[in-house]
């Protein structure tokens, strides 16, 4: 891979935060926290949350703090005026994308959740940054046209996702993004199967958002922790991974592990399997992407391999999971059917978080939408945001039958 030259005994890499204020966000300012010489904070965006980025622009005093929001730039540019007066507040959605593409930024840790972060994930691939890809939903909507910006812009994409961070770490040390990786058989993607794994299947209708969002193992945000309970996540990720490292969805398997130690695993031409371990905390492969190709300190301790003691592998019960054969399906279909799952299931888990929609109906509303609206050519992006738009309107409507059904 191209390496952008940063380390340690040169200028500090400019670094752009899409989402600092979420659970990706708080935990990639912990690990710059502990190198203050080498990176040096150019931006920190969120959508609304004032206080919470008014903070973290008074600890690190970013150049620019961006919320998508409008009105809650307002109030932040209030709360700075005598906080961290030296800040430049910007708002709305365009300023998003204005931080992703400055001289000044080096590297652009994409950590909005959602559709919201393909616009300013791929400002970054476009100005040729090193883009630490958390927002698999990019990918998901866009990896064609992601992956050509990437190498056409000569920007450097390292995944952040933990899987597609385990899988960079198992490969050769001159692998580039997109190509497909010498000598591999096949991928093998982790997955925990989540909080409800053990229920049984009669129960799932009845469970709560917060029950979902209670993870066994990672600490995440809301919608990916539903998405974790659905393994919509893994659907996604089978997706993310197709793009990143150029294989066909033949050659990427997905296995239960609920231990969530070996974070995935890449198997070789010869038979060899290469996995890469560690505590299930994020800053492990933050710190990767922020340091790569060095090594630095995360803050993470050593994964005790005698307290664990038993590693446990199993086949997905796809009657549990249906979710991941909806996203094989619209892998199979390709074009713009990856984008209207994602915006399908982003309207179905908005629903069931704000209690509009039953945990099982999120993968019934994804089938009605992916059953409605055919694949088109994922060519431009007004395509792929048309798509993502009609998808997000059928979705919702499908979200209201449903309802008007319930009460009935
Ligand atoms: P989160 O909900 O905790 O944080 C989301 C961030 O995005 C917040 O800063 C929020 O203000 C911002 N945001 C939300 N909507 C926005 C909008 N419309 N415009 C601008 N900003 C907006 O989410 P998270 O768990 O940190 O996940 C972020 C991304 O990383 C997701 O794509 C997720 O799939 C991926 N990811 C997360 C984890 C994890 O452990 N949390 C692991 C792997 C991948
Ligand atoms: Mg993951």
């Amino acid at each position: 891979m191209n390496s952008a030259m940063h380390s340690t005994d040169t200028t500090p890499a400019g670094i752009t935060i899409l989402g600092s204020t979420g659970s990706i966000g708080i935990s990639t300012l912990d690990v710059i926290a502990r190198h203050p010489q080498r990176f040096r904070i150019v931006a920190l965006t969120a959508h609304s949350s004032v206080d919470v980025l008014a903070g973290q622009c008074e600890r690190f005093r970013p150049q620019f703090a961006v919320l998508a929001d409008s009105a809650a730039a307002g109030r932040l540019r209030e709360l700075l005026r005598t906080r961290a007066p030296e800040v430049e507040v910007l708002g709305g959605a365009e300023a998003l994308v204005t931080v992703a593409g400055l001289d000044a930024v080096d590297y652009v840790m994409a950590a909005i959740v959602g559709g919201a972060g393909l616009l300013p994930a791929l400002a970054a691939a476009k100005h040729g940054k090193r883009v630490l890809l958390a927002n698999k939903e990019a990918l998901v909507m866009s990896g064609d046209l992601f992956m050509r910006a990437v190498r056409e812009q000569g920007a450097t994409l390292l995944p952040v996702d933990s899987e597609h961070n385990a899988i960079l770490q198992c490969l050769p040390d001159d692998y580039t993004a997109g190509e497909e990786p010498r000598g591999v058989r096949r991928i093998v993607l982790t997955a925990s199967g989540g909080p409800f794994r053990c229920l049984p299947l009669g129960q799932l209708d009845g469970v709560t958002p917060d029950q979902a969002c209670a993870h066994p193992n990672w600490s995440m945000g809301r919608k990916i922790s539903v998405d974790s309970a659905t393994m919509m996540n893994k659907g996604l990720e089978v997706i993310e991974a197709g793009w990143l490292f150029g294989l066909p969805q033949e050659r990427i398997d997905v296995i239960l592990h609920p231990q969530s130690v070996v974070h995935s695993l890449v198997e070789y031409s010869d038979g060899s399997m290469l996995a890469q371990l560690g505590c299930p905390d994020m800053r492990i492969p933050i710190s990767h992407v922020l340091g790569w190709p060095e090594r630095i300190d995360s803050g993470t301790g050593s994964l005790d391999l005698l307290a664990v003691g038993t590693l446990q592998f199993e086949a997905p019960d796809h009657a549990r999971y249906p979710c991941l054969g909806l996203a094989a399906e619209a892998m199979r279909a390709g074009g713009t059917a990856p984008a209207v799952l994602n915006a399908a299931n982003e309207v179905a888990v908005q629903a069931f978080l704000d209690g509009r929609l039953a945990f099982t109906a999120i993968a019934q509303v994804i089938a009605d939408t992916l059953g409605q609206i055919s694949a088109r050519p994922a060519d431009s992006l007004d395509a792929i945001l048309a798509e993502d738009a009609r998808a997000r309107h059928c979705a919702g409507e499908f979200v209201a039958a449903r309802k008007v059904k319930a009460l009935s």
